[in-house]
């Protein structure tokens, strides 16, 4: 693994080679490992997917130095873009639907990007529309749309899936991950399916959520505070693979919450709830393969931390459940 110690010439550099650490509440026999995504310079996952899109759509042509890049994002994706954008001598322009984190915007700004904001009760579909708009109305712009981007997927099936690969030499049992986009999921399941097709996967989404759509399921829909992950809308999704999946798990808010505090006081992680989220479903698959309920080719489970609970601090992530819930 690159440890980072030799000097870098850019930030973009840093990206991706996080560390891989194991969950101490995992069995001994089937230990769960984390992949730590808030060791980016832009403190999560997505700064993967912000170098490597635009990496790839510069060397393609679809967009050239000067032009811009457009984005409708509420988040990390966002930070990640306007982390990459200007050091690959792009512009960033994003389009955020006004109720979304003010940290995150400000961050954007920070980066040297514009932020345009939409009305709320517009949702984000006319976020999506007026990214377009925008894009159409100036000379070289281009909207990477990480919803169906398979650039997107393939950042992770590149760096994150192989990365924890060389880490665990080999030996990965089950892959277990939360969808916004499905990006890091069907990016990972990919690479390790085609290593051992017996790969075990499992999806996961905040209860309340609408992701077991996918599998012919009916799902009640209920809004959620566990955050970046989860969808009310499948339509819009075009990169998730439902045949690379063996399950899909909801976690209620009540445990992401008392998880999130449990990581953080018992082993040092300060991490957001999506992890907490993943956290919870990797140990159920790791009991799961150690009580023989589900088969896999190895005794371990790997998973992510996208990103840090310092973003969001502000929100009572580590208030009682009712002050989080708000
Ligand atoms: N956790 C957080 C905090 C995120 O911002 C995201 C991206 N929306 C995810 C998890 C899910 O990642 P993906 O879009 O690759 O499914």
């Amino acid at each position: 693994m690159t440890t980072h110690r030799e000097p870098l010439s850019s930030v973009l550099e840093t990206i991706g080679e996080t560390p891989l650490v194991r969950v101490h509440d995992s069995p001994d026999a089937v230990p769960v490992y984390a992949k730590l995504e808030s060791f980016n310079p832009g403190a999560s996952i997505k700064d993967r997917i912000g170098k490597y899109m635009l990496e790839r759509m510069l060397e393609r042509g679809d967009v050239g130095p000067g032009g811009t890049v457009v984005e409708p994002t509420a988040g990390n994706t966002g930070i990640g873009l306007a982390v990459a954008a200007k050091q690959l001598g792009l512009n960033a322009v994003f389009v955020v639907p006004e109720r979304f984190s003010v940290e995150k915007q400000q961050l954007m700004r920070a980066l040297g990007a514009e932020v345009v904001n939409t009305p709320s009760e517009d949702g984000m579909g006319f976020a999506i529309d007026r990214a377009r708009e925008i894009a159409d109305e100036l000379d070289d712009a281009i909207v990477p749309q990480q919803f169906s981007n398979p650039l997107n997927a393939e950042a992770h099936y590149e760096t994150t899936a192989p990365e924890i690969d060389e880490a665990l030499g080999g030996e990965v049992g089950a892959v277990v991950a939360g969808c916004g986009t499905g990006g890091t999921l069907m990016g990972m399941a990919r690479y390790f399916r085609e290593r051992a097709a017996d790969t075990h996967v499992v999806a996961v989404e905040p209860a309340g959520s609408a992701y077991r759509e996918f599998l012919g399921e009916e799902v009640a829909h209920e809004e959620y505070k566990t955050e970046g992950i989860g969808t009310h809308d499948i339509d819009t999704n075009e990169l998730f693979d439902p045949s690379l999946v063996d399950d899909i798990r909801p976690i209620p808010d009540r445990e992401v919450h008392e998880e999130m505090g449990r990581l953080a006081a018992e082993e040092g992680q300060l991490v957001a709830s999506s992890a907490a989220a993943n956290a919870i479903a990797a140990k159920a698959v790791a009991r799961g393969i150690r009580d023989g309920a589900i088969d896999a080719p190895h005794d371990t489970v790997v998973t992510v931390f996208p990103d840090s609970s310092e973003r969001y601090l502000s929100k009572g992530v580590y208030r009682s459940f009712e002050e989080w819930e708000g």
